[in-house]
């Protein structure tokens, strides 16, 4: 039997993504998905347009979330799939989660000014469709667009990580929170492409105990984020650590994402996907 080709992670306007969910939609169709979920950083206003557009589409669909957490210090990202998206806490959370983003990009352009590049909280600005959820990704399309670099890969090496110009260090919600938010609502917490933290193996193992302690069920094991190594790597984790694995490519802008939707390859035929679990949860 083939596998399903599901993708459960990927950003709209509502974020700091470049297409619409319908846009989102009909690429994914295009691209053979069956089963999609539109996971927006830290904001579900665009799931009731996703769902729409999944229909329309013919495709399964499965809310989506991708939730900022501050763990040992680093910015970890999990995922929330298939809860209810009018749940009070999670929306509260969300609400709360994003406040600090616009204080935020401020700094981030008051440190930019100091090396000679102006006007960038302006100018990020004018990418994004709400300035709540402004992000380092807006930022980077200004500083592209307006030719201080080359493209996003340059800017994240130049700019606005540890130790470069724009980096401000910010806390995000708690690893605790964000479980209880998703889980709360009915749905399943998710670990996002877990490789791209730069944690000792120390921290990482303590990620995975914690989460799991905390009732989180899932980790992605393939992503536009991972390479096929990693994806070995991860598969690993989900078994040490009885977790469901999931597939998603990350998908941002037809010009910026390496991996396009539903393009990704299959998860190890022995782990049980985070769909089967959420079978009950499918729209
Ligand atoms: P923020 O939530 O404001 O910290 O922004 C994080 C977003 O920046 C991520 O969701 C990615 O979309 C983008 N990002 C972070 N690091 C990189 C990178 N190295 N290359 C391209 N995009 C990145
Ligand atoms: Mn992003
Ligand atoms: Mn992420
Ligand atoms: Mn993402």
């Amino acid at each position: 039997m083939t596998p399903i080709n599901a993708d459960l992670h990927c950003h709209s306007t509502t974020s700091d993504g470049t297409l619409t969910p319908e846009e989102l939609a009909a690429r994914a169709r295009a691209n053979g998905v069956e089963l999609w979920a539109l996971t927006d950083h830290d904001e579900v206003g665009g799931q009731q347009r996703a769902m729409a557009a999944a229909q329309a589409q013919g495709m399964g669909y499965l809310t989506g979330v991708e939730i900022s957490v501050t763990f040992a210090d680093e910015t970890v990202h999990i995922v929330g799939l298939g809860f209810d998206p009018e749940s009070s806490d999670l929306v509260e959370g969300l609400v709360d989660t994003r406040d600090g983003r616009g204080p935020r990009a401020r700094e981030m352009s008051e440190q930019l000014a100091k090396v000679g590049i102006e006007g960038a909280y302006e100018g990020a600005l004018k990418y994004v469709g709400n300035p709540r959820l402004i992000s380092r990704t807006h930022f980077a399309r200004f500083l592209v667009e307006s030719g201080v670099c080359r493209d996003t890969g340059d800017v994240f090496r130049r700019y606005l990580t540890e130790g470069k110009p724009g980096f401000v260090p910010h806390r995000w919600a708690k690893l605790g929170d964000a479980v209880r938010w998703i889980t709360g609502a009915g749905g399943m917490a998710v670990i996002a492409h877990p490789a791209r933290y730069k944690f000792t193996p120390t921290e990482e193992y303590a990620l995975f105990t914690e989460f799991k302690a905390l009732g989180g069920r899932g980790v992605e094991v393939v992503t536009g984020s991972h390479t096929a190594q990693e994806a070995v790597r991860y598969a690993g984790m989900a078994r040490e650590f009885g977790l469901a694995a999931s597939r998603g490519s990350d998908f941002h802008s037809p010009g910026e994402s390496h991996i396009d939707l539903g393009r990704l390859p299959p998860l190890p035929a022995d782990l049980t996907p985070v769909w089967t679990v959420l079978q009950e949860r499918v729209h």
